[in-house]
């Protein structure tokens, strides 16, 4: 039912603003960040795959897979991301920090996230043939927290059409 009250009004808009609060902080949020990412990438001809580094709840560093534009097989959108999120904080190490990346990492990838000694990293979609997973299990920091599977249907679905546009 409608409130009636001007009091009940004001308790009930401030329920829903602290629900819109909470939405934002959750990891399909963020997740969604680095799918525009993706989206740049796609739209520019580059392998659909982004990245974003999270610290203190803040987005410090946003990142897309470069290398067709930088002519640079290290370009993947962790690579840059990880640079860029250094450079924004002055320090190399990551410590605090989560990466949101579309696809899981490569083990190049996962090697550079455990040199930045990232806290926890979150992916969207498996890549059964190249993931650090299945190639190179141990190279992630044995602190770093990992979560996957995060919109991964939405990673794959671009993924998937990039090729099928490539044929
Ligand atoms: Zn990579």
């Amino acid at each position: 039912m409608f409130p009636k009250k001007k009091s009940e009004y004001c308790e009930s808009s401030k329920i829903k603003f602290i629900g819109e609060m909470t939405e934002i902080l959750t990891d399909e949020y963020f997740m969604k960040q680095a799918l525009s990412e993706a989206k740049i990438a796609f739209d520019k001809g580059e392998v659909p795959i982004g990245a974003i580094v999270v610290c203190d709840k803040k987005i410090i560093a946003r990142a897309h897979n470069m290398t067709e534009t930088l002519n640079d097989v290290t370009a993947h959108a962790e690579m840059q991301a990880i640079t860029a999120a250094a450079s924004t904080l002055g320090g190399k190490y990551l410590i605090d920090c989560t990466m949101y990346v579309t696809v899981e990492p490569c083990p190049m990838c996962a090697g550079a996230l455990a040199w930045a000694q990232i806290d926890r990293l979150v992916y969207g979609a498996d890549d059964e043939k190249r993931g650090y997973t299945k190639l190179a299990p141990r190279t992630l920091h044995p602190k770093t927290k990992v979560q996957s599977g995060v919109m991964a249907e939405e990673s794959t679905q671009m993924m998937k059409k990039f090729f099928k546009e490539l044929r």
